[in-house]
Protein backbone atom coordinates (compact mmCIF):
# COMPACT_ATOMS: atom_id res chain seq x y z
CA UNK A 1 0.00 0.00 0.00
CA UNK A 2 1.44 3.44 -1.40
CA UNK A 3 1.69 6.23 1.12
CA UNK A 4 1.26 9.79 0.85
CA UNK A 5 1.64 12.48 3.42
CA UNK A 6 -0.57 9.25 5.26
CA UNK A 7 -2.69 9.40 2.59
CA UNK A 8 -3.42 6.00 1.09
CA UNK A 9 -3.08 6.07 -3.08
CA UNK A 10 -4.20 2.14 -3.12
CA UNK A 11 -7.95 3.48 -2.94
CA UNK A 12 -7.33 6.90 -4.73
CA UNK A 13 -5.61 4.88 -7.69
CA UNK A 14 -8.59 2.65 -8.31
CA UNK A 15 -9.95 3.41 -11.62
CA UNK A 16 -13.10 4.34 -10.12
CA UNK A 17 -12.14 7.66 -8.61
CA UNK A 18 -12.15 10.93 -10.66
CA UNK A 19 -10.00 13.08 -10.42
CA UNK A 20 -11.70 15.46 -8.13
CA UNK A 21 -12.20 12.37 -6.01
CA UNK A 22 -8.38 12.04 -5.80
CA UNK A 23 -7.85 15.79 -4.86
CA UNK A 24 -10.91 16.03 -2.32
CA UNK A 25 -9.01 12.24 -0.97
CA UNK A 26 -5.35 14.34 -0.95
CA UNK A 27 -6.92 17.31 0.79
CA UNK A 28 -8.75 14.96 3.57
CA UNK A 29 -5.15 13.64 3.53
CA UNK A 30 -3.31 16.51 4.26
CA UNK A 31 -6.44 17.75 6.96
CA UNK A 32 -5.61 14.75 8.49
CA UNK A 33 -2.56 15.55 9.13
CA UNK A 34 -3.94 17.87 12.18
CA UNK A 35 -3.83 20.80 9.98
CA UNK A 36 -7.98 20.94 10.40
CA UNK A 37 -7.99 22.09 13.94
CA UNK A 38 -10.07 25.11 12.95
CA UNK A 39 -11.16 23.80 9.62
CA UNK A 40 -14.42 25.93 9.02
CA UNK A 41 -17.12 24.22 6.18
CA UNK A 42 -16.42 27.14 3.64
CA UNK A 43 -14.91 24.88 1.02
CA UNK A 44 -17.44 26.19 -1.83
CA UNK A 45 -14.50 26.57 -4.06
CA UNK A 46 -12.79 23.21 -3.97
CA UNK A 47 -16.26 22.60 -6.52
CA UNK A 48 -14.47 25.32 -8.76
CA UNK A 49 -10.90 23.54 -8.11
CA UNK A 50 -8.80 23.20 -11.77
CA UNK A 51 -6.59 21.01 -10.00
CA UNK A 52 -9.89 18.69 -9.53
CA UNK A 53 -9.11 18.19 -13.33
CA UNK A 54 -5.36 17.31 -14.07
CA UNK A 55 -3.06 15.42 -11.88
CA UNK A 56 -3.60 15.90 -8.50
CA UNK A 57 0.12 14.29 -8.08
CA UNK A 58 1.61 17.29 -9.22
CA UNK A 59 0.44 19.16 -6.73
CA UNK A 60 2.42 17.31 -4.39
CA UNK A 61 6.35 16.98 -5.84
CA UNK A 62 8.92 15.23 -4.19
CA UNK A 63 11.43 16.96 -2.81
CA UNK A 64 13.67 18.64 -5.57
CA UNK A 65 10.81 17.97 -8.00
CA UNK A 66 9.61 20.69 -10.05
CA UNK A 67 6.66 23.00 -9.23
CA UNK A 68 5.92 24.39 -12.14
CA UNK A 69 3.20 22.42 -13.57
CA UNK A 70 0.90 22.80 -10.83
CA UNK A 71 1.85 26.76 -10.74
CA UNK A 72 1.25 26.64 -14.85
CA UNK A 73 -2.53 25.30 -13.96
CA UNK A 74 -2.97 27.61 -10.54
CA UNK A 75 -2.37 30.93 -12.83
CA UNK A 76 -5.08 29.64 -14.71
CA UNK A 77 -7.87 28.52 -11.75
CA UNK A 78 -10.32 31.19 -11.16
CA UNK A 79 -10.57 29.81 -7.77
CA UNK A 80 -6.97 30.91 -6.84
CA UNK A 81 -7.16 33.64 -3.92
CA UNK A 82 -9.72 31.62 -2.36
CA UNK A 83 -7.54 28.45 -2.41
CA UNK A 84 -4.40 30.93 -1.22
CA UNK A 85 -6.47 31.93 2.10
CA UNK A 86 -7.46 28.49 2.52
CA UNK A 87 -4.21 27.15 2.94
CA UNK A 88 -2.83 30.42 4.59
CA UNK A 89 -5.74 30.84 7.18
CA UNK A 90 -5.27 27.04 7.88
CA UNK A 91 -1.55 26.87 8.25
CA UNK A 92 -0.71 23.75 5.71
CA UNK A 93 1.96 23.57 4.66
CA UNK A 94 2.33 20.53 2.24
CA UNK A 95 1.51 21.22 -1.88
CA UNK A 96 1.11 23.76 -3.76
CA UNK A 97 -1.97 25.79 -2.78
CA UNK A 98 -3.05 29.18 -4.90
CA UNK A 99 -0.05 28.85 -6.88
CA UNK A 100 2.19 29.01 -3.94
CA UNK A 101 4.58 26.11 -2.53
CA UNK A 102 5.09 25.83 1.05
CA UNK A 103 7.98 28.40 1.13
CA UNK A 104 6.19 30.86 -0.53
CA UNK A 105 2.89 30.35 1.83
CA UNK A 106 5.17 30.88 4.80
CA UNK A 107 6.97 33.96 3.20
CA UNK A 108 3.29 35.53 2.89
CA UNK A 109 2.67 34.89 6.56
CA UNK A 110 5.27 36.36 7.67
CA UNK A 111 4.68 39.42 5.79
CA UNK A 112 1.35 39.94 6.78
CA UNK A 113 2.10 39.47 10.12
CA UNK A 114 5.02 42.17 9.81
CA UNK A 115 2.25 44.55 8.18
CA UNK A 116 -0.19 43.69 11.18
CA UNK A 117 2.32 44.67 13.50
CA UNK A 118 3.25 47.88 11.51
CA UNK A 119 -0.35 48.76 11.62
CA UNK A 120 -0.59 47.96 15.80
S1 LIG B 1 -5.32 27.53 -7.16
FE1 LIG B 1 -4.24 25.66 -7.78
S2 LIG B 1 -4.29 24.32 -5.99
FE2 LIG B 1 -5.84 25.92 -5.70
S3 LIG B 1 -7.75 25.08 -6.44
FE3 LIG B 1 -6.83 26.20 -8.14
S4 LIG B 1 -5.61 24.71 -9.27
FE4 LIG B 1 -6.09 23.81 -7.28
Amino acid sequence: MVQRKGVSLSLVDSPEYTNIDKVQSLMQGIFDLGYDKNIDTDVFWQDSALCAETDPDIFFPEKGGSTAPAMSICQQCTVRSECLEYALSHDIRHGIWGGMSDNDRRRASRERRRARQMEA
